[in-house]
């Protein structure tokens, strides 16, 4: 499920850590800001409201249309949206009989799944033009197909060991390359889980960042770490290397969470990083942060009261260029050698 949740020993870890002080976040910003602004959709894919649910697919008469009023309403607001390159998952609900059998239902599909190929991007140049055309829009990574077997039907990168993870990345890359969208070289792991393996395997295939925290609860400080989905003990507020090459990216905001967080975290010196899942409803769950009006028009509202308080102190931007920008700037790039153990016990 997209919420999954990982149960990481951080006080074990924290033990391990041989040198905290290397992994410090860094950030500076550019002249005359002091805090940022970003924002991402996970689940873009070209299904349609004539497939088990849209998620793109119907293009600007779609959720793809909302996000484009957003985008229109603030010419400063920028994107970045994860598309997964061959989305196979119809429910994130594990229904089928097997679910009771035990070693057989860590083997299979428990969920019902689309053929391979059914919504690769390859297959609807008409979505992939359509992202390309979208204004202030990055795409990046999310997943190969968004499936699993086992309960976790979601949370595609559990047990795969490098090699593994580095083959389905590489195969994310392919179609993305085939299909002609134009894309960044970053991943949001579908479920949030981003062991070991695949931070590993990230570099092993050239993916510079991942966002793989969410942590819309702990209080807002400048030394906030993440406790939440995905990896935790990494910054809430600022990006942050946590491999050679390999920076991550928290998510601290969403539908749920109420507007004084946005202005804590823009007072903290930030990035306020929202997060919204492209489809509010799909069988057999809801997303709280599901693009549809009432969150547009939150969010609409939100850009105006912060566009009033701020000015133009905030740096708009995207993931990828945040990313960037840090590995452009950090004086401490980790060596392979200093960074194994860290790396090791901040995947938990
Ligand atoms: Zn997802």
């Amino acid at each position: 499920m997209d919420d999954w949740q990982f149960g990481p020993a951080q006080e074990l870890r924290r033990a391990f850590l041989l040198d905290d002080t290397i992994l410090e976040p860094i950030y500076l910003y550019p002249p005359g800001k002091s805090a940022a602004v970003v924002m991402s959709v996970d689940d873009v894919f070209p299904g349609t409201s004539k497939s088990a649910y849209e998620a793109g697919g119907d293009l600007e008469k779609g959720v793809l249309g909302r996000l484009l009023w957003l985008l229109e309403r603030h010419p400063q607001l920028q994107l970045t949206l994860f598309v997964t390159p061959d989305w196979r998952r119809i429910s994130p609900v594990a229904h089928r009989l097997w679910r009771h059998l035990p070693w057989l239902c860590d083997r299979v599909y428990l969920a019902s799944v689309l053929p391979k190929g059914t919504m690769d991007v390859r297959n609807h140049p008409e979505f992939v033009a359509f992202l390309n055309a979208m204004p202030r829009a990055e795409i990046a990574i999310h997943g190969l197909h968004h499936i699993n077997q086992g309960h976790s039907v979601s949370v595609e990168f559990q047990n795969q060991n490098r090699a593994a993870c580095a083959v389905m990345l590489a195969e994310a890359i392919r179609i993305f390359e085939e299909s002609g969208l134009r894309y960044v070289r970053g991943l949001q792991p579908p479920g949030w889980n981003c062991g070991l393996a695949l931070q590993q395997a990230c570099r092993d295939v050239g993916i510079e960042w991942v966002a793989s925290a969410r942590d819309i609860q702990t209080p807002v400080s400048k030394d906030a770490k993440t406790a939440m989905s995905g990896l935790s003990g990494v910054s809430m507020l600022f990006p942050e290397q946590i491999a050679p090459n390999l920076v991550h990216i928290s998510t601290n905001f969403q539908a749920t969470s109420a507007p004084e967080r946005a202005f804590d975290i823009l007072d903290a010196g930030g990035i306020l990083s929202i997060k919204a899942h492209i489809t509010k409803n799909v069988p057999g769950y809801t997303h709280l942060d599901g693009v549809d009006d009432l969150y547009m028009n939150y969010l609409d509202r939100l850009f105006d009261d912060i566009e009033q308080r701020y000015g133009d102190a905030i740096d708009w931007t995207t993931l990828g260029r945040l990313a960037t920008s840090l590995s452009a700037s950090s004086p401490t790039l980790l060596s392979e050698k200093t960074a194994t153990q860290p790396i090791a016990y901040r995947a938990a």
